[in-house]
């Protein structure tokens, strides 16, 4: 089956950069308008949206702190005026504040559960209307392997993630009689800005302990959104697919 996704809109969170740059490229590629939001990388966004259009499709760039609750509502409501609906969801936007718990500070602990957790339940909250209008949505939180197995100096970032594991199950219960489905996507070790700013040495490391060898891609992550947000997932929900190498397993 060709994967379509023409007649479609998908809103994606934090697509400046990184993950959600590549998963905005990668649902526009299939056909889907795309609305996406950043929080500083005004230029970024620019330069995105015109990609994004020179693909032939309608692209509406949107800053938005996701940590907002009104501002979450905003961007649905702007997405709806300009596309009539939102299909898919992609909660990607995500921050680590990274040190041991020791010196984690209350506002590293707050700031990363804010960006990661509670982003996602304010787009989430304001997209499930409509999407249960329609009879149709898919969900796909960008969680981490860290939600699945922790890590030192990672204690927000590990809370934040595996929280967003049961959020997904949560609602993908929840709204499953209005066919809308929810999955997560758990990215190992990516190559974007969020990992370059990691010493070499631990970079070796964390190579070396993957099976495959080597960093992952933020279009491999990307592939794994878009499958989750195609026809190809009618049967899938309530899931955590690891995009890792192996790393996890
Ligand atoms: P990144 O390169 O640091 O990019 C983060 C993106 O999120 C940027 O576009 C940024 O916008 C946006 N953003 C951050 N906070 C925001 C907020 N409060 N409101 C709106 N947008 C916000 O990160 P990445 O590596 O692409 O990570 C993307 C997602 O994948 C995150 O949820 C991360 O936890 C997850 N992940 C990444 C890896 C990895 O190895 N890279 C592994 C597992 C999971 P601005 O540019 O405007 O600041």
């Amino acid at each position: 089956m060709q994967v379509s996704l023409s007649g479609k809109t998908a809103l994606v969170t934090g697509a400046s950069r990184g993950i959600g740059r590549a998963i905005a490229k990668r649902l526009a590629d299939a056909g889907a308008n795309i609305a996406f939001t950043y929080k500083a990388s005004e230029e970024k966004a620019h330069a995105l949206q015109q990609e994004l259009t020179s693909l032939g499709v309608k692209a509406l760039a949107l800053k938005a702190d996701a940590v907002s609750f009104s501002e979450a509502q905003t961007v649905v409501d702007k997405t709806l005026s300009a596309f009539g609906s939102v299909h898919i969801l992609v909660n990607n936007a995500g921050i680590t504040r990274d040190t041991l718990l020791m010196r984690m500070s209350e506002a590293q602990w707050d700031e990363v559960i804010a960006n990661n957790l509670k982003s996602a339940f304010n787009y989430t909250k304001a997209v499930t209307r409509s999407m249960m209008q329609q009879r149709e949505g898919r969900i796909i939180n960008i969680t981490s392997i860290i939600g699945l197995v922790g890590n030192a100096g990672q204690a927000n970032y590990a809370a934040s993630k595996a929280g967003l594991i049961g959020f997904t199950k949560a609602i993908a219960k929840e709204l499953a009689s209005r066919n809308i489905l929810a999955n997560a996507v758990a990215p190992g070790w990516i190559d974007t800005e969020m990992t370059d700013a990691l010493a070499d040495e631990l970079k070796k490391q964390m190579e070396a302990s993957i099976p495959l060898k080597r960093s992952g891609t933020a279009e491999e992550v990307a592939n794994a959104v878009l499958f989750l947000a195609s026809p190809l997932a009618s049967y899938i929900t309530g899931e955590c697919l690891r995009v890792d190498g192996g790393m996890a397993m």
